[in-house]
């Protein structure tokens, strides 16, 4: 019986030895196959793997897409909102002196109100016109209702405006006779403006009645242009007006302020693409119709940005 286990432990062995010499074979098959499988497990990990990666990128990819498709989205939208500074910028190219050559800060919109062949029975409205918006005029005056309206001359002064000359007679005959007539006209007017205001600007600025390319100062107006450079005068024309005294313009008999208001825009309308433009716009403080507008004209200018200057602030004072 002792040996019945010790046969019984023996036996075991016995027979694992020749079984396990019997199953190597298999058993080296298996461990081949599992270390196959093992690696194309591992493989298949890695497949795994990059098949879940994919989607990300395909996310990412997605996303980028989506982002271009925003920025696209974006970039179309953009042109209509570029384009107005792009264009401002454009035109601005036309403004020569605006070029960043010069240290000094664009001009912006400026316009220069010149009231004309006064001072007479509107003045003094244009005048409070003017105050109740805290705006400056230049007024071109003429020497002889100078002496007339005395008191109403020196208002403009007092008001912070600028008195400029506008001949004595304002009689294109007269005035354009010859030069020294044109000179012995801004001599009274001088005498008159010292009588009425006391003072005569340093510096005296003349608007050729008709202006400076009237027909009826042809043979003149060089020469004259001339002597007025040499003698420190200034002058100016304009590029802007409502035509308060262009009744021929007024082809659709409208109301004269509403013809006025039709020109104010359609002249102001000029320089719309012109952010430095520098605008000296004509009209007469003697026609009803120019106060009735003038409200309005100011509002509009100041919504259109433009700064209110007197001449003597122009560019070209003084150049
Ligand atoms: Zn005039």
């Amino acid at each position: 019986m002792e040996n019945i286990p010790h046969v019984r432990e023996r036996r075991p062995r016995q027979k694992l030895l020749p079984t396990l010499l019997k199953t190597a074979p298999l058993l080296i098959c298996l461990g081949f196959f599992g270390l196959a499988y093992l690696v194309l497990s591992s493989f298949g990990v890695l497949r795994t793997t990059a098949s879940e990666t994919q989607p990300t990128d395909t996310q990412e990819a997605r996303m980028a897409v989506s982002d271009t498709t925003v920025v696209t989205t974006e970039a179309a939208s953009t042109p209509p909102e570029t384009t107005l500074p792009a264009t401002t910028e454009a035109v601005t190219t036309e403004e020569p002196t605006t070029a960043p050559a010069t240290t000094e800060p664009p001009l912006g919109r400026c316009i220069y109100l010149t009231f004309d062949d006064g001072p007479g029975r509107n003045t003094e409205k244009v005048l409070d016109i003017l105050d109740r918006y805290g705006v400056k005029a230049t007024f071109f005056t003429v020497g002889y209702y100078v002496d007339r309206y005395p008191e109403t001359a020196a208002m403009i002064t007092q008001r912070g405006n600028c008195i400029a000359c506008h001949t004595y007679t304002h009689e294109y005959d007269q005035c354009y006779a010859s030069v020294d007539a044109f000179f012995e006209e801004l001599e009274k007017w001088k005498t008159a403006v010292k009588n009425a205001c006391g003072f005569v600007p340093e510096r005296v600025c003349i608007r050729f009645p008709g202006g400076s390319k009237t027909p009826n100062a042809k043979n003149v107006s060089d020469d004259i242009k001339a002597r007025l450079e040499r003698e420190g005068y200034e002058w100016f024309d304009w590029n802007a007006a409502d035509n308060d005294k262009y009744p021929k313009g007024n082809t659709k008999n409208l109301p004269d302020a509403d013809y006025f208001w039709e020109s104010y825009l359609e002249t102001i309308g000029w320089y719309v693409n012109k952010p430095n433009a520098q605008v000296i716009f004509l009209t007469h403080d003697s026609e009803n119709g120019t106060v009735e507008i003038l409200p309005r004209m100011i509002e509009d200018l100041l919504e259109r940005g433009y700064t209110f200057k007197t001449l003597d602030e122009h560019p070209d004072w003084n150049d």
